[in-house]
């Protein structure tokens, strides 16, 4: 049975009145013993096995994603386009190998990630560089590693780029990030004529044509096109089609001037269910985006008359988020009567930062009684010495118990990516989780590595 239909069933019987649905996910279910299962592995023994806190990936999920856009760019759009992981979301060795399996390019942010899609064997000519303020050290590294596409943020960075290239005499592949004023908000999207970002460059003041006119008279900057992405967790199919009409405006102003434009990014920002009232997508849902996307620009590059463009997008946290659990053991339990009650776990902040830098609603179940139904509403708390060290509040669960495990769903984008060692905790390791079979792909921290790079003086021993 899978979750949703758990969750409604026990709503009706019970009487519950703090009910919920969970995602349907074909890899996401609750087994005979009324254990929660991802990717057919028992997440009670996955806790057993690896110890807790755990991050677990389900590798066919994260495959299903790739492949979901993969395959409406072949359909719709005769296969003219690559689908790159935005790989900020969850960087590590072994998804640069999947990455690479399924056919797909990447986009890194900064050299360290640069160096281990570069270290798990990632084809350069597939990497594009993004950033807004690229180190003089990044620009080197990428034309090092000979990447396919650096994307251009700013003046600075073209004319560094264009001596970086002339030292070296050979030419950059390079798109220039511009903002289409397209504002993309989670539940709703409007435009704005002033756009204020630090990121792009403006089409509507003109400093996108500008900067266009400044790259082509660069020799050794070959602008291929253009790249921009709008946000982040956005569920408007609307906010894309919207910030496509704005390039294509834009591309057929150039093609009047005699440029034309062979390469068009329009970035990721695909929402994904995190709780209660999210959208739930399955993976074959994510299709209908990018058809939108392609309908919108095949409609546009026939009303301009352009060449229809080499096209690309960069989902991150769309391919990998709803892959992703994060197991916890319950430890101290605090009811303050009246007011509220707070479930201690062994993570916090250190491993997911997101409900302290966002305010992100999360939802929890507990993994070894997944079949009983939320009759609460708890604050999940951390073990960190911060007030704000929480992964959410009020959140619904089941009554639960020091010792159950609990499962906090969604947590593949942005979790890991973000973690940190405050308060010298450990980072937690993570498995990859593959019919049932489940193997690390971070493995675990040591104390050791936390004072690897630590250096006492010789002076503070005495
Ligand atoms: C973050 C980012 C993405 C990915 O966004 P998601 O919301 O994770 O899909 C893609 N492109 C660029 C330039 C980004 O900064």
């Amino acid at each position: 049975m899978n979750l949703r239909v758990i969750f409604l069933t026990a709503r009706r019987n019970r009487g519950i009145i703090l009910g919920m649905d969970i995602h349907t996910r074909e890899t996401l279910k609750i087994n005979e013993k009324g254990h929660l299962e991802i990717g057919g592995a028992d997440c009670v023994a996955l806790a057993e096995r690896f110890s807790t806190p755990l991050y677990v990936f389900d590798e066919v999920h994260i495959r299903a994603m790739m492949r979901v856009y993969r395959e409406t760019i072949d359909r719709e759009y005769g296969g003219y386009g690559c689908v790159l992981y935005a790989s900020k979301a969850f960087s590590c060795m072994a998804m640069y190998g999947i990455a690479r399996q399924e056919g797909l390019g990447v986009d890194v942010v900064s050299g360290g990630e640069l160096y281990t899609a570069r270290k798990a064997g990632f084809p350069a000519e597939k990497i594009y560089m993004h950033g807004n303020n690229k180190l003089p050290s990044e620009l080197e590294e990428a034309l090092d590693a000979g990447v396919g596409h650096i994307v251009v943020d700013s003046m600075l960075e073209a004319d560094r780029l264009e001596e970086m290239c002339k030292a070296r005499g050979k030419t950059q592949r390079v798109l220039l990030r511009i903002n289409p004023g397209v504002e993309a908000h989670t539940h709703h999207f409007v435009q704005t004529a002033t756009p204020d970002s630090k990121f792009g460059f403006s089409i509507a003041n003109g400093d996108a044509a500008r900067m266009t006119e400044h790259i082509l008279s660069l020799p050794h900057l070959e602008l291929r096109g253009f790249h921009c992405h709008i946000g982040s967790q956005i569920f408007e199919k609307e906010s894309f089609s919207l910030a496509a009409e704005k390039c294509l405006a834009f591309l057929a102003e150039l093609k009047k001037s005699g440029y034309t434009c062979e390469e068009l990014n329009m970035g990721g920002g695909f929402g994904v269910w995190y709780a209660e009232d999210d959208r739930m997508i399955p993976p074959s849902g994510y299709a209908e985006y990018l058809s939108a996307l392609i309908g919108t620009i095949k409609t546009g590059c026939a009303k301009y008359g352009l060449k229809e463009p080499f096209l690309l997008i960069e989902p991150g946290r769309s391919i990998v988020a709803e892959a992703g659990i994060t197991l916890y053991t319950v430890g101290a339990i605090r009811e303050i009567k009246g007011l509220r009650k707070y479930v201690a776990v062994d993570g916090g902040m250190f491993e997911n930062p997101r409900y302290c830098l966002y305010g992100s609603r999360y939802t929890a179940i507990l993994a070894n009684k997944a079949n009983e139904p939320a009759t609460e509403r708890v604050s999940l708390a951390g073990k960190c010495c911060e007030s704000g060290d929480l992964l959410g509040v009020d959140m619904p669960l089941a009554h639960a118990e020091t010792g159950d495990i609990i499962a906090v769903l969604t947590t593949g984008a942005y979790n890991y990516a973000m973690a940190s060692n405050y308060n010298r905790n450990l980072i937690p390791p993570a498995v990859l989780v593959n019919e049932g079979e489940a193997e690390y792909i971070i493995r675990p921290q040591t104390y050791e590595d936390l004072t690897r790079n630590d250096i006492l003086p010789d002076r503070l021993t005495k």
